[in-house]
Protein backbone atom coordinates (compact mmCIF):
# COMPACT_ATOMS: atom_id res chain seq x y z
CA UNK A 1 0.00 0.00 0.00
CA UNK A 2 1.35 3.64 -0.61
CA UNK A 3 1.00 6.25 1.96
CA UNK A 4 -1.83 7.62 0.65
CA UNK A 5 -3.72 4.54 0.43
CA UNK A 6 -2.83 3.83 4.07
CA UNK A 7 -4.17 7.30 5.61
CA UNK A 8 -7.54 6.62 3.42
CA UNK A 9 -7.53 3.23 4.58
CA UNK A 10 -7.49 4.71 8.38
CA UNK A 11 -9.67 7.55 7.48
CA UNK A 12 -12.32 5.29 6.35
CA UNK A 13 -12.15 2.72 9.03
CA UNK A 14 -12.66 5.98 11.99
CA UNK A 15 -15.44 7.65 9.44
CA UNK A 16 -17.27 4.27 9.60
CA UNK A 17 -17.21 4.05 13.07
CA UNK A 18 -17.72 7.71 14.25
CA UNK A 19 -20.56 6.90 16.15
CA UNK A 20 -19.05 4.80 18.27
CA UNK A 21 -16.11 7.06 19.00
CA UNK A 22 -18.75 10.14 19.83
CA UNK A 23 -20.51 7.63 22.02
CA UNK A 24 -17.21 6.74 24.17
CA UNK A 25 -16.72 10.11 24.48
CA UNK A 26 -20.03 11.28 25.32
CA UNK A 27 -20.57 8.49 28.07
CA UNK A 28 -17.56 9.72 30.01
CA UNK A 29 -18.48 13.24 29.66
CA UNK A 30 -21.63 12.04 31.89
CA UNK A 31 -19.40 9.90 34.32
CA UNK A 32 -16.94 11.96 35.28
CA UNK A 33 -13.67 10.76 37.79
CA UNK A 34 -10.99 12.29 39.79
CA UNK A 35 -7.14 11.51 39.27
CA UNK A 36 -6.78 7.89 40.26
CA UNK A 37 -9.84 6.93 41.31
CA UNK A 38 -11.00 6.82 37.21
CA UNK A 39 -11.79 3.25 37.51
CA UNK A 40 -15.01 3.53 35.40
CA UNK A 41 -13.94 5.88 33.05
CA UNK A 42 -11.12 3.09 32.61
CA UNK A 43 -13.15 0.05 32.87
CA UNK A 44 -15.38 1.62 29.72
CA UNK A 45 -12.31 2.11 27.56
CA UNK A 46 -10.88 -1.21 28.11
CA UNK A 47 -14.26 -2.79 27.00
CA UNK A 48 -14.40 -0.79 24.15
CA UNK A 49 -10.29 -2.06 23.00
CA UNK A 50 -11.74 -5.59 24.16
CA UNK A 51 -14.76 -5.73 21.50
CA UNK A 52 -11.71 -4.17 18.85
CA UNK A 53 -9.82 -7.09 20.10
CA UNK A 54 -6.93 -5.22 21.31
CA UNK A 55 -5.03 -6.57 24.19
CA UNK A 56 -3.46 -4.04 26.97
CA UNK A 57 -1.78 -4.12 30.07
CA UNK A 58 -4.02 -2.71 32.99
CA UNK A 59 -3.56 -1.63 36.55
CA UNK A 60 -0.63 0.69 35.21
CA UNK A 61 -0.42 3.56 37.69
CA UNK A 62 -3.43 3.16 39.64
CA UNK A 63 -6.15 3.36 36.77
CA UNK A 64 -4.09 3.62 33.34
CA UNK A 65 -3.17 0.93 30.70
CA UNK A 66 -0.91 0.71 27.92
CA UNK A 67 -2.25 -1.32 24.57
CA UNK A 68 1.09 -1.92 21.84
CA UNK A 69 -0.20 -2.27 18.14
CA UNK A 70 2.96 -3.90 16.30
CA UNK A 71 3.82 -2.96 12.90
CA UNK A 72 5.43 -5.58 10.33
CA UNK A 73 8.68 -4.41 12.05
CA UNK A 74 9.86 -2.30 14.97
CA UNK A 75 11.85 0.39 14.09
CA UNK A 76 10.36 2.76 16.61
CA UNK A 77 7.51 3.34 19.18
CA UNK A 78 4.66 6.27 19.11
CA UNK A 79 2.83 6.29 22.13
CA UNK A 80 -0.96 8.00 21.52
CA UNK A 81 -2.19 9.15 25.02
CA UNK A 82 -4.94 10.38 26.71
CA UNK A 83 -6.27 11.27 29.99
CA UNK A 84 -8.75 9.52 31.60
CA UNK A 85 -9.24 12.65 34.91
CA UNK A 86 -11.92 15.04 35.43
CA UNK A 87 -11.82 18.66 37.66
CA UNK A 88 -13.83 19.69 40.33
CA UNK A 89 -16.97 21.71 39.11
CA UNK A 90 -19.75 21.05 41.16
CA UNK A 91 -22.17 23.38 39.30
CA UNK A 92 -21.33 22.01 35.99
CA UNK A 93 -24.53 20.29 34.12
CA UNK A 94 -22.74 16.71 34.14
CA UNK A 95 -20.71 17.12 37.34
CA UNK A 96 -20.85 14.05 39.37
CA UNK A 97 -23.49 14.95 42.09
CA UNK A 98 -21.39 13.16 44.79
CA UNK A 99 -17.75 14.12 43.85
CA UNK A 100 -18.59 17.19 41.63
CA UNK A 101 -16.12 16.32 38.89
CA UNK A 102 -16.67 17.39 35.60
CA UNK A 103 -15.12 17.06 32.25
CA UNK A 104 -14.57 20.57 31.68
CA UNK A 105 -11.40 20.04 30.07
CA UNK A 106 -12.41 17.65 28.17
CA UNK A 107 -10.25 14.62 28.48
CA UNK A 108 -13.44 12.54 27.31
CA UNK A 109 -12.69 14.05 23.96
CA UNK A 110 -9.19 12.50 24.47
CA UNK A 111 -10.49 9.44 25.46
CA UNK A 112 -12.37 9.28 22.43
CA UNK A 113 -9.90 9.90 19.76
CA UNK A 114 -7.36 7.81 21.58
CA UNK A 115 -10.23 4.60 21.02
CA UNK A 116 -10.82 6.34 17.49
CA UNK A 117 -7.01 5.86 16.69
CA UNK A 118 -7.01 2.54 17.46
CA UNK A 119 -9.80 1.90 15.11
CA UNK A 120 -8.18 3.45 12.76
CA UNK A 121 -5.07 1.79 13.03
CA UNK A 122 -6.33 -1.61 13.89
CA UNK A 123 -10.22 -2.07 12.08
CA UNK A 124 -8.41 -1.03 8.71
CA UNK A 125 -5.54 -3.50 9.05
CA UNK A 126 -2.83 -1.04 8.73
CA UNK A 127 -0.45 -1.97 11.07
CA UNK A 128 0.88 -5.07 8.61
CA UNK A 129 2.18 -2.35 6.37
CA UNK A 130 4.05 0.08 9.11
CA UNK A 131 6.99 -0.66 9.79
CA UNK A 132 6.36 0.89 13.87
CA UNK A 133 4.72 0.28 16.88
CA UNK A 134 2.01 2.18 18.39
CA UNK A 135 1.20 2.57 22.60
CA UNK A 136 -2.29 3.63 23.24
CA UNK A 137 -1.67 4.52 26.71
CA UNK A 138 -4.64 5.80 29.01
CA UNK A 139 -2.85 7.86 31.58
CA UNK A 140 -4.72 8.99 35.11
CA UNK A 141 -4.52 12.23 36.92
CA UNK A 142 -3.89 14.98 34.54
CA UNK A 143 -4.90 17.50 36.88
CA UNK A 144 -2.68 18.12 39.70
CA UNK A 145 -5.62 18.22 42.22
CA UNK A 146 -6.63 17.15 45.56
CA UNK A 147 -3.08 17.84 47.01
CA UNK A 148 -3.30 16.67 50.19
CA UNK A 149 -4.75 13.01 49.53
CA UNK A 150 -2.24 12.26 46.53
CA UNK A 151 0.21 13.59 49.23
CA UNK A 152 -1.15 10.88 51.44
CA UNK A 153 -1.00 8.42 48.34
CA UNK A 154 2.63 9.27 48.02
CA UNK A 155 3.42 8.55 52.16
CA UNK A 156 1.94 4.99 51.29
CA UNK A 157 4.09 4.60 48.29
CA UNK A 158 1.06 4.15 45.78
CA UNK A 159 2.30 6.95 43.74
CA UNK A 160 5.05 9.66 43.71
CA UNK A 161 4.05 12.32 41.63
CA UNK A 162 0.65 14.45 41.82
CA UNK A 163 0.67 13.27 37.25
CA UNK A 164 -0.09 10.28 35.77
CA UNK A 165 2.20 10.92 32.99
CA UNK A 166 5.08 11.00 35.34
CA UNK A 167 3.87 7.96 36.90
CA UNK A 168 4.07 6.17 33.74
CA UNK A 169 7.74 7.58 33.22
CA UNK A 170 9.04 6.15 36.45
CA UNK A 171 7.00 2.83 36.20
CA UNK A 172 8.70 2.48 33.13
CA UNK A 173 6.22 2.45 30.82
CA UNK A 174 7.26 4.43 28.18
CA UNK A 175 10.82 3.38 28.13
CA UNK A 176 10.33 2.00 24.53
CA UNK A 177 8.44 4.89 23.51
CA UNK A 178 10.38 7.05 21.10
CA UNK A 179 8.05 10.21 20.62
CA UNK A 180 4.45 11.05 21.70
CA UNK A 181 1.17 12.93 20.76
CA UNK A 182 -1.66 14.08 22.16
CA UNK A 183 -4.08 16.91 22.56
CA UNK A 184 -5.94 18.80 24.67
CA UNK A 185 -9.55 20.32 23.86
CA UNK A 186 -9.99 24.03 24.07
CA UNK A 187 -12.43 26.60 22.83
CA UNK A 188 -11.49 28.12 19.51
CA UNK A 189 -9.43 31.38 19.94
CA UNK A 190 -9.40 34.10 17.14
CA UNK A 191 -11.75 32.02 15.37
CA UNK A 192 -9.83 28.67 14.62
CA UNK A 193 -10.69 25.77 16.50
CA UNK A 194 -7.34 24.21 16.00
CA UNK A 195 -3.72 25.44 17.24
CA UNK A 196 -0.37 23.56 16.53
CA UNK A 197 2.67 24.10 19.08
CA UNK A 198 3.25 26.82 21.53
CA UNK A 199 4.67 26.04 24.89
CA UNK A 200 3.24 26.69 28.80
CA UNK A 201 4.05 27.28 32.30
CA UNK A 202 5.18 24.15 34.26
CA UNK A 203 4.93 25.14 38.44
CA UNK A 204 6.11 23.63 41.53
CA UNK A 205 3.50 23.26 44.65
CA UNK A 206 4.19 23.75 48.55
CA UNK A 207 1.77 22.70 51.20
CA UNK A 208 2.89 25.17 54.22
CA UNK A 209 2.03 25.20 57.78
CA UNK A 210 2.22 27.93 60.30
CA UNK A 211 2.44 26.25 64.25
CA UNK A 212 1.95 28.90 66.60
CA UNK A 213 0.63 29.08 70.25
CA UNK A 214 -2.92 29.11 71.11
CA UNK A 215 -4.13 31.32 73.90
CA UNK A 216 -7.86 32.44 74.70
CA UNK A 217 -8.45 35.42 72.32
CA UNK A 218 -10.15 37.90 75.08
CA UNK A 219 -8.20 36.94 78.21
CA UNK A 220 -5.09 36.49 76.94
CA UNK A 221 -3.71 37.06 73.22
CA UNK A 222 -0.24 38.67 74.83
CA UNK A 223 0.34 34.40 75.78
CA UNK A 224 0.26 33.79 72.28
CA UNK A 225 1.86 33.19 68.44
CA UNK A 226 -0.59 34.15 66.11
CA UNK A 227 0.03 31.79 63.43
CA UNK A 228 -2.60 32.82 60.96
CA UNK A 229 -1.11 36.91 61.44
CA UNK A 230 2.09 34.87 60.34
CA UNK A 231 0.54 33.40 57.16
CA UNK A 232 -1.12 36.85 56.31
CA UNK A 233 2.65 38.12 56.54
CA UNK A 234 4.15 35.36 54.45
CA UNK A 235 1.18 35.87 51.56
CA UNK A 236 1.86 39.95 51.89
CA UNK A 237 5.54 39.20 51.09
CA UNK A 238 4.73 36.80 48.36
CA UNK A 239 3.11 39.83 46.86
CA UNK A 240 5.57 42.27 47.33
CA UNK A 241 7.92 40.50 45.29
CA UNK A 242 5.39 40.37 42.42
CA UNK A 243 6.84 43.21 40.85
CA UNK A 244 10.62 41.31 40.89
CA UNK A 245 9.09 38.93 37.94
CA UNK A 246 10.35 39.64 34.42
CA UNK A 247 6.84 39.71 32.35
CA UNK A 248 8.78 36.96 29.98
CA UNK A 249 8.52 34.35 33.19
CA UNK A 250 4.78 34.63 33.42
CA UNK A 251 5.37 33.71 36.84
CA UNK A 252 1.92 33.01 38.71
CA UNK A 253 2.35 32.36 42.22
CA UNK A 254 -1.66 31.81 43.40
CA UNK A 255 -1.82 30.67 47.41
CA UNK A 256 -4.93 29.60 49.33
CA UNK A 257 -5.52 29.18 52.45
CA UNK A 258 -7.13 25.79 53.53
CA UNK A 259 -6.86 26.25 57.25
CA UNK A 260 -7.22 29.49 59.18
CA UNK A 261 -7.68 28.86 62.83
CA UNK A 262 -9.72 26.25 64.85
CA UNK A 263 -12.23 28.28 66.73
CA UNK A 264 -12.77 32.17 66.52
CA UNK A 265 -12.18 32.58 70.33
CA UNK A 266 -8.57 31.08 70.49
CA UNK A 267 -6.02 32.03 69.27
CA UNK A 268 -4.91 30.42 65.99
CA UNK A 269 -2.13 28.18 66.37
CA UNK A 270 -2.15 25.84 62.98
CA UNK A 271 -2.53 27.80 59.84
CA UNK A 272 -2.16 25.93 56.29
CA UNK A 273 -1.47 27.45 52.65
CA UNK A 274 -1.49 25.28 49.81
CA UNK A 275 0.31 27.09 46.48
CA UNK A 276 1.64 26.25 43.13
CA UNK A 277 4.84 28.66 42.00
CA UNK A 278 4.21 28.86 38.21
CA UNK A 279 6.96 29.79 35.19
CA UNK A 280 8.10 29.58 31.76
CA UNK A 281 11.31 28.14 32.72
CA UNK A 282 12.71 25.81 35.35
CA UNK A 283 15.47 28.64 36.69
CA UNK A 284 12.25 30.76 36.64
CA UNK A 285 10.53 28.30 39.35
CA UNK A 286 13.27 27.82 40.88
CA UNK A 287 14.25 31.98 41.75
CA UNK A 288 10.50 32.54 42.06
CA UNK A 289 10.23 29.43 44.81
CA UNK A 290 12.85 30.29 46.59
CA UNK A 291 11.75 34.07 46.63
CA UNK A 292 7.83 32.32 48.12
CA UNK A 293 9.79 30.32 50.90
CA UNK A 294 11.59 33.08 51.91
CA UNK A 295 8.74 35.72 52.17
CA UNK A 296 6.84 32.83 53.91
CA UNK A 297 9.73 32.55 56.43
CA UNK A 298 9.49 36.18 57.31
CA UNK A 299 6.00 35.89 58.22
CA UNK A 300 6.92 33.24 60.92
CA UNK A 301 9.97 35.50 61.95
CA UNK A 302 7.62 38.70 62.70
CA UNK A 303 5.47 37.05 65.04
CA UNK A 304 7.77 34.72 66.42
CA UNK A 305 5.69 31.58 64.60
CA UNK A 306 7.19 28.34 62.97
CA UNK A 307 6.70 27.32 59.58
CA UNK A 308 7.21 24.37 57.71
CA UNK A 309 7.19 24.24 54.02
CA UNK A 310 6.52 20.87 52.16
CA UNK A 311 7.79 20.78 48.43
CA UNK A 312 6.02 18.48 46.59
CA UNK A 313 6.89 17.92 42.72
CA UNK A 314 4.64 20.32 40.53
CA UNK A 315 4.76 19.66 36.35
CA UNK A 316 7.74 20.73 34.01
CA UNK A 317 6.90 23.49 31.27
CA UNK A 318 5.71 22.27 27.70
CA UNK A 319 8.55 22.47 24.84
CA UNK A 320 7.15 21.53 21.64
CA UNK A 321 8.68 19.60 19.12
CA UNK A 322 8.75 21.08 15.45
CA UNK A 323 9.19 18.09 13.20
CA UNK A 324 6.43 16.76 15.18
CA UNK A 325 4.49 19.84 15.00
CA UNK A 326 5.14 20.10 11.13
CA UNK A 327 3.53 16.54 10.65
CA UNK A 328 0.26 16.98 12.62
CA UNK A 329 -0.03 20.88 11.01
CA UNK A 330 0.00 19.02 7.89
CA UNK A 331 -2.52 16.51 8.59
CA UNK A 332 -4.49 19.01 10.11
CA UNK A 333 -4.90 21.31 7.18
CA UNK A 334 -5.58 18.47 5.18
CA UNK A 335 -8.53 17.69 7.18
CA UNK A 336 -10.32 20.89 7.42
CA UNK A 337 -8.24 23.58 5.38
CA UNK A 338 -5.83 26.03 6.53
CA UNK A 339 -8.54 28.85 7.45
CA UNK A 340 -9.21 26.30 10.58
CA UNK A 341 -5.96 26.19 11.97
CA UNK A 342 -3.89 28.62 13.90
CA UNK A 343 -0.63 29.08 15.71
CA UNK A 344 -0.10 27.85 19.14
CA UNK A 345 1.01 30.45 21.71
CA UNK A 346 2.41 30.27 25.76
CA UNK A 347 -0.36 29.35 28.06
CA UNK A 348 0.29 30.04 31.66
CA UNK A 349 -1.62 26.90 32.75
CA UNK A 350 0.62 23.56 33.12
CA UNK A 351 0.70 19.88 31.90
CA UNK A 352 2.55 16.53 32.87
CA UNK A 353 3.11 16.28 28.90
CA UNK A 354 5.82 19.00 29.87
CA UNK A 355 7.42 16.46 31.73
CA UNK A 356 7.06 13.62 29.11
CA UNK A 357 8.57 16.39 26.76
CA UNK A 358 11.44 16.84 28.28
CA UNK A 359 12.70 13.36 27.67
CA UNK A 360 11.35 12.55 24.15
CA UNK A 361 9.60 14.53 21.60
CA UNK A 362 5.94 15.35 21.50
CA UNK A 363 3.21 17.22 20.60
CA UNK A 364 0.17 18.75 22.46
CA UNK A 365 -1.81 20.69 19.63
CA UNK A 366 -5.74 21.79 20.77
CA UNK A 367 -8.95 20.80 18.82
CA UNK A 368 -11.75 22.80 19.39
CA UNK A 369 -15.24 21.23 19.36
CA UNK A 370 -16.17 23.08 23.08
CA UNK A 371 -17.21 26.40 23.95
CA UNK A 372 -16.96 28.22 27.15
CA UNK A 373 -14.31 28.79 29.61
CA UNK A 374 -12.15 25.69 30.51
CA UNK A 375 -12.57 24.54 34.35
CA UNK A 376 -15.93 26.31 34.82
CA UNK A 377 -19.51 24.78 34.78
CA UNK A 378 -19.63 27.07 31.56
CA UNK A 379 -17.83 24.68 29.39
CA UNK A 380 -19.94 22.65 26.96
CA UNK A 381 -19.41 19.62 24.07
CA UNK A 382 -21.05 22.09 21.07
CA UNK A 383 -19.10 19.75 18.53
CA UNK A 384 -18.54 16.45 19.25
CA UNK A 385 -16.92 15.22 15.65
CA UNK A 386 -14.47 18.31 16.18
CA UNK A 387 -14.03 17.46 19.45
CA UNK A 388 -13.16 13.79 19.22
CA UNK A 389 -13.16 12.76 15.46
CA UNK A 390 -11.16 14.93 14.03
CA UNK A 391 -8.81 14.96 16.50
CA UNK A 392 -8.72 10.92 16.09
CA UNK A 393 -7.86 11.35 12.33
CA UNK A 394 -5.48 13.93 13.17
CA UNK A 395 -3.19 11.95 15.47
CA UNK A 396 -3.73 8.97 13.45
CA UNK A 397 -2.60 10.55 10.12
CA UNK A 398 0.09 11.79 11.74
CA UNK A 399 1.34 8.47 13.22
CA UNK A 400 1.12 6.95 10.08
CA UNK A 401 3.67 9.77 8.60
CA UNK A 402 6.12 8.72 11.02
CA UNK A 403 5.62 5.02 10.70
CA UNK A 404 5.75 4.41 6.41
CA UNK A 405 8.95 3.61 4.92
CA UNK A 406 10.98 2.11 7.27
CA UNK A 407 9.58 4.48 10.11
CA UNK A 408 11.55 6.98 7.92
CA UNK A 409 10.11 10.43 9.75
CA UNK A 410 10.02 9.31 13.11
CA UNK A 411 13.95 8.29 13.25
CA UNK A 412 14.39 11.62 11.14
CA UNK A 413 12.35 13.65 14.38
CA UNK A 414 14.15 11.20 17.02
CA UNK A 415 17.65 12.02 15.42
CA UNK A 416 17.23 16.01 15.15
CA UNK A 417 15.76 16.37 19.11
CA UNK A 418 18.05 16.69 21.61
CA UNK A 419 15.78 15.59 24.90
CA UNK A 420 16.31 18.13 27.59
CA UNK A 421 16.75 14.96 30.43
CA UNK A 422 17.29 11.81 30.30
CA UNK A 423 15.14 9.71 31.98
CA UNK A 424 17.50 8.83 34.51
CA UNK A 425 18.17 12.45 34.87
CA UNK A 426 14.37 13.19 35.21
CA UNK A 427 13.73 11.01 37.76
CA UNK A 428 16.47 12.65 40.17
CA UNK A 429 15.08 16.13 39.08
CA UNK A 430 12.30 16.06 41.10
CA UNK A 431 13.47 14.95 44.64
CA UNK A 432 16.60 17.32 44.33
CA UNK A 433 14.20 20.24 43.65
CA UNK A 434 12.20 19.35 46.70
CA UNK A 435 14.84 18.60 48.51
CA UNK A 436 16.95 22.11 47.85
CA UNK A 437 13.90 23.95 48.62
CA UNK A 438 12.24 22.28 51.69
CA UNK A 439 12.47 24.86 54.35
CA UNK A 440 11.67 25.17 58.21
CA UNK A 441 12.03 27.99 60.69
ZN1 LIG B 1 -6.77 18.96 30.99
ZN1 LIG C 1 -7.48 21.05 32.89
Amino acid sequence: MTKDQIKQAVLDAIEERKAEIIALGEDIFRHPELGYKEYRTAQVYQEALDQLGVAYQDGIAITGSRAVLHGREGRATIAVMGELDAVVCPEHPFADPGTGAAHSCGHNAQMAALYGVAIGLVASGVMAHLDGNVALLAVPAEEPVEIEWRQQLREQGKISFLGGKQEFIKLGAVDDVDMTVMFHSSPPRNGKPIHVGGSSNGFAAKLIKYRGQEAHAGGAPHAGVNALNAALLGLMGIHANRETFKDNEHVRIHPIITKGGDLVNIIPADVRIETYVRAATMESIVTASAKTNRALQAGALAVGAEVEIMEIPGFLPRVTNDGLDRLLKANAIALVGEDLVGPGTHGTGSSDIGDIMHIMPAIHPYFGGFEGQGHTKHYELTDPEMAMVLPAKALALTVVDLLVDGAVAAREIKAASKPRMTKEEWLQFWPEFCAGGRATS
